[in-house]
């Protein structure tokens, strides 16, 4: 073994080393940023559930929040003819509630509200 392979060695070996602290790293500071959006998200819902229980989502499971988010769930109709109170699938509040429902995933909905699953009520 030369000197000059010793040295080729010794500079690949601490590439490795100081790639992996790098990415190790990167991962760490990764890794916290989600732990903190996540508090950011419960945060958010909890402020939003003390003035609006119609937006409190403390209580759903995130399966049931990404139902909501893929259908295209909003809390207000972009189409005015066509909103939650008008759509068959929808649950009217209770008479000591504020919020309905829908058959299609769980949690508070508006009657305002709309998703791509809109259904005409048939009379
Ligand atoms: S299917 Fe969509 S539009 Fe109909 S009640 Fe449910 S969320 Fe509202």
């Amino acid at each position: 073994m030369t000197n000059k392979d010793y040295s080729r060695r010794k500079f690949i070996n601490r590439c490795i080393s100081s790639g992996g602290l790098f990415f190790g790293g990167l991962l760490l500071l990764n890794c916290g940023e989600k732990n903190k959006s996540s508090k950011i998200r419960n945060d958010n819902t909890k402020q939003n559930s003390s003035k609006d229980p119609c937006n409190d989502l403390t209580k759903i499971s995130d399966g049931e929040i990404k139902k909501r988010q893929g259908l295209g769930y909003v809390k207000q109709s972009a189409v005015p003819e066509n909103s939650c109170s008008n759509c068959a699938l929808f649950i009217p509040a209770k008479a000591d509630e504020k919020c309905g429902g829908c058959i299609l995933f769980k949690g508070p909905v508006y009657a305002e509200g709309h998703c791509v699953q809109w259904a005409a009520i048939s009379s």
